[in-house]
């Protein structure tokens, strides 16, 4: 009893001075302003825009012998929902359409290296502006956003457009086709590697051509794709192919003839 007494006595004190202390020392410096969406967003200048050249009807780019197939057009057994459970956005015709109640959908198979193919329409009846106009999005690893965006007669922050690394790096030019009409993406990706204390020595990049122009060229990922504030660098492994349901009220959006080659 006398041992723990004393204890109380004199220990107690100690610890709470420290405290008090600790706390004190915290307080004489200021706190960093809380960071706003906006703050991350810049509108020039506005890359150039670019009309691609024609194109038929049908697939863009047929898959090669050795790509890995996501979706050739007849079923999504290749992804599965964010949620758990399969992928149920809607099938038709050959493409499969967003249904924003069901969420992001991402690839069953995880990457590292890779190159991809994808395509994707805006409906041709598309209302909204800005980021409210056809908005889903492309995640590298399920962390990393190439934008994808109706940025056919539609402004918004040039590192939000069509083809930016999201929230961090604009297209080098804007190379959208009409509402109605199929764009497609050839993208080269390099997987980061990172240094035992969890910072990247190698950062992740990414070459982005959209409809035959270049929009990316070998350009550096500085880290996750934060809607508000910085990008962080956590390690990571090899990840899946993630699609956005993005929330914004507008028309959705149709993607056909994806394939992958691991490099
Ligand atoms: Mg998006």
């Amino acid at each position: 009893m006398k041992k723990t007494f004393l204890t109380y006595k004199y220990l107690l004190p100690i610890v709470a001075c420290a405290f008090i202390g600790e706390l004190q020392a915290q307080e004489a410096f200021p706190k960093p302003t809380p960071m706003k969406a906006q703050m991350s967003e810049y509108w020039t200048p506005q890359p150039a825009v670019v009309t691609p050249g024609t194109q038929s009807k049908d697939v863009i780019v047929p898959a090669p012998s050795d790509a890995i197939i996501l979706f050739d057009g007849e079923n999504l057994s290749q992804w599965q929902s964010t949620k758990g459970g399969p992928a149920e956005w809607k099938l038709s015709k050959g493409a499969f359409t967003v249904d924003k109640s069901k969420g992001d959908i991402v690839t069953k198979r995880k990457f590292g290296d890779f190159q991809l193919h994808i395509e994707w329409m805006i409906p041709k009846d598309i209302s909204g502006k800005s980021q409210g106009r056809g908005n889903s999005g492309l995640f590298l690893q399920d962390k990393y956003e190439i934008q994808i965006l109706d940025c056919y007669n539609n402004q918004t922050y040039v590192n939000g457009q069509t083809g930016s690394v999201y929230k961090q790096t604009p297209p080098l030019a804007n190379a959208m086709r009409k509402p109605g009409e199929w764009n497609s993406y050839e993208i080269i990706y390099k997987a980061p590697t990172f240094t035992k204390d969890g910072r990247y020595r190698t950062p992740p990049t990414v070459t982005v051509i959209q409809n035959g122009v270049l929009l990316q060229n070998h350009t550096t990922i500085l880290g996750t794709t934060e809607y508000i504030g910085f990008p962080k660098v956590a390690p990571h492994g090899d990840g899946p192919l993630r699609l956005q349901s993005h929330g914004d009220p507008s028309e959705p959006i149709s993607f056909r003839n994806i394939w992958v080659r691991e490099l």
